[in-house]
């Protein structure tokens, strides 16, 4: 029996298909709303923490909160699905949007996204999952084929931990385009 390894060729693909968002921008105002009903996208899975509130906020900002209005008035179904462990804070934005989400998600485990899906019948291959983290919103969306768009975090001051996860991600999804 021979053992053969992946070459660097391969290895590069399989990181390309996992970590290449869909699509990038700034801010979540950005993302075109056209370009993904063109794309047959129905649903938003949002994260929360830095994609639509920074750790400091509690409540959703007006210009946040107008852009999902702006979502919900073009048809698009928003869910929150976030990895924060606090309940009330998740709770507190869900009823500030008008919509349903999960905390705790785990993401990019994919258990999470897979209850939300079945909890609220969504096909997945209609969603978009937004997020600000490539190891966490970007990897669950692309294993499960979900359109994937990453968006600068709110907050770009963070922990010395959370700053050298975000560099090596970016240099990582820079790297491999
Ligand atoms: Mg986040």
């Amino acid at each position: 029996m021979t053992t053969r390894f992946l070459s660097l060729k391969e290895i590069t693909l399989i990181m390309q298909e996992l970590l290449i968002p869909k699509e990038a921008y700034e801010a979540v105002w950005d993302i075109n709303l056209e370009f993904l009903k063109e794309q047959q996208i129905t649903t938003l899975i949002l994260d929360l923490d830095n994609t639509l509130l920074s750790n400091k906020q509690r409540n959703l900002s007006i210009q946040h909160l107008n852009w999902l209005q702006k979502c919900k008035d073009n048809g698009f179904q928003i869910y929150l699905l976030s990895n924060n462990r606090s309940k009330k804070r998740v709770s507190r934005a869900a009823s500030q949007i008008e919509c349903n989400g999960f905390y705790l998600a785990m993401k990019p485990f994919t258990f999470s996204i897979k209850h939300l899906a079945d909890t609220y019948n969504l096909n997945l291959k209609q969603c978009a999952i937004i997020g600000d983290q490539v190891f966490k919103d970007v990897i669950l969306g692309n294993w499960l084929n979900v359109y994937s768009i990453l968006v600068e975090p709110i907050d770009k001051t963070m922990s010395i931990f959370t700053r050298a996860q975000y560099t090596l991600e970016r240099y990582l999804t820079k790297k491999l385009k």
